[in-house]
């Protein structure tokens, strides 16, 4: 599985979603969310990814904004 370079396609508020990197097995994860109500969190290591990606889904029910 090969990554393209991501730097460019971390979420905003005005393109709301989740986006997860895994550049290389044995490289941590990064991942970062953007609501279109302005929340925004991002994480570092496969099990904080993991929880941000559940904290986003999560968000996604509760969210005020939609
Ligand atoms: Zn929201």
């Amino acid at each position: 599985m090969t990554a393209p370079a991501d730097t460019d396609l971390a979420p905003t508020p005005d393109q709301p979603g989740v986006h997860v990197a895994k550049p290389a097995r044995d490289f941590p994860a990064t991942g970062s969310y953007a609501c279109c109500c302005g929340a925004t969190g991002r994480a570092k290591g496969d099990d904080n990814v993991r929880d941000l990606v559940a904290e986003w889904i999560d968000h996604r029910n509760t969210c005020p904004h939609r």
